[in-house]
């Protein structure tokens, strides 16, 4: 008998802490193998609201809003909202003070049903259809990132002045991330290539548009981007253009938006993101640029997305078989691709914890699998997990905040999980699970 299993507390602690900044910050052991969210026991969300279901920790939310505004005190935050939206959220991020990224009328319609300031939004996209556009003018959203020639042209037409406007520009710099999520890269569809000249043209062509106000340049070099030195690169490339476009039109924009894309661990070991230290590498470098082009500071904006929500979410799914195959243990739980499609989208792996009871102390690797028809609808390959881990049993997979919800689909007529708050001891129903009947509501047989 190992000590362990003569001290069955002892199990769990060996099992480990909860890893910090992968795990919302309420996090805690609870008794009897459970664990607490913001004081609630995982077992008590997974009895009222039923499995898949997504936790969001209200207080990490804010904190991590906080955190950035704290950093960046001059500089605009702007949560880019297709990383998580629902109209609680935008509450919280309203409240905290930071803008809004959204990029299609849909994303537009929550944050106006909830009255996010039109002033405090940016409007993004690389398609932003003629409804998309009249949507953004008729909120009166602050600024549109335009992205293609065809676009200026048609909010020329459709904007009255003075519609602010800034350019979408792809600065050339690899952010070493996934390809699926690399933007800032040459010869991609978003944005007008920097080394081409297809930036500088596009910036004559919107400063040929009555209606609009050109007011600065915009980047984004992707997501999931650790190296401080990618956005140090973009940020000095983007300066040089801002000093080409005082020589060749005579114009000093008074804005320049960094983008997003702020990396954060998954797993223990994933690199994590020093955001202090980019605060300051990002500041200094546009100190210097623009002091060597003897350019005025522009305003600055940031948009980062999963930094914000990523690690205030937790999933809770129920195991529903446990399978020995040749090789390995499969643990198939009752979501997968449908509620999380990152594993399937760009090879992304979780960290898996068992709760809601004493497990043995002794682990066997196991691959979690999802309930789809997918070979690849998996969770987590060779993670440790009990040896009696059984049907019925609870898991929770931590860093489930951003691009879930939002990423979420019906495949196999799955309804899409509900989100779930909680802060101070309350949990609160953000966004209800979807029921056969809403399934069966659109299609009209
Ligand atoms: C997706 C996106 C972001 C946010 O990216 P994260 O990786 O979630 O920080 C910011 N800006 C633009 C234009 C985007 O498309």
């Amino acid at each position: 008998m190992t000590l362990a299993e003569l001290i069955p507390t002892l199990g769990e602690s060996l099992r480990g802490h909860l890893e910090p900044g992968i795990w919302p910050r309420s996090t805690a052991h609870g008794v009897d193998g459970d664990l607490l969210l913001g004081g609630v026991p995982l077992t008590q969300f997974a009895a009222r609201f039923g499995t898949p279901c997504y936790l969001l920790d209200e207080l990490t939310v804010r904190q991590h809003c906080r955190d950035y505004r704290s950093a960046l005190p001059d500089v605009e935050i702007a949560y880019a909202g297709k990383s998580m939206i629902s109209r609680g959220v935008l509450r919280w991020i309203a409240e905290e003070g930071l803008s809004l990224d959204v990029c299609s009328a849909g994303e537009l319609a929550v944050a106006r049903s909830i009255g996010f300031p039109a002033a405090r939004i940016l409007f993004h996209g690389n398609v932003k259809t003629p409804e998309d556009l009249k949507a953004a003018i008729g909120y009166g959203v602050d600024r549109i990132v335009v992205d293609s020639l065809d676009e200026i042209e048609q909010l020329g037409s459709l904007a009255r002045y003075p519609q602010n406007v800034l350019i979408r520009v792809t600065p050339g710099v690899d952010g070493h991330t996934h390809k699926a999520i690399a933007t800032g890269v040459e010869d991609q569809k978003f944005g007008f290539s920097l080394a081409s000249g297809a930036a500088l043209a596009a910036v004559g062509r919107v400063l040929a548009q009555p209606s609009l106000r050109l007011v600065g340049l915009h980047c984004h070099i992707g997501s999931q981007v650790s190296r401080v030195a990618s956005f140090e690169e973009a940020t000095r490339r983007m300066i040089g253009l801002l000093a080409a476009l005082q020589i060749k039109y005579g114009i000093t924009l008074p804005q320049l938006d960094l983008g997003g894309g702020h990396a954060v661990p998954y797993r223990p070991g994933d690199p994590d993101f020093d955001l202090r230290g980019y605060a300051d590498r990002l500041l200094r470098a546009v100190n210097y640029e623009c002091s060597s082009y003897r350019l005025p500071l522009p305003r600055l904006t940031i948009e980062p997305g999963r930094a914000i929500v990523a690690s205030a979410g937790v999933t809770l799914y129920r195991v529903i078989t446990v399978k020995h195959g040749l090789s390995r243990t499969f643990v198939a739980v009752d979501g997968g691709m449908s509620d999380n499609p990152r594993p399937s989208l760009y090879g992304a792996r979780y960290s898996v914890r068992p709760f809601g009871r004493r497990f043995s102390p002794a682990t066997r690797p196991c691959t979690v699998v999802g309930r789809h028809c997918e070979a690849g609808d998996l969770l987590a390959e060779d993670v440790a997990l009990p040896v009696d881990l059984r049907c019925g049993d609870l898991l929770a997979v931590p860093c489930t905040g951003a691009y879930h919800h939002s990423l979420a689909s019906n495949y196999n007529m799955v309804g899409r999980p509900p989100v779930v708050s909680v802060r101070d001891g309350n949990a609160r129903l953000l966004v209800r699970r979807e029921t056969e009947d809403d399934l069966l509501a659109r299609d009209l047989g």
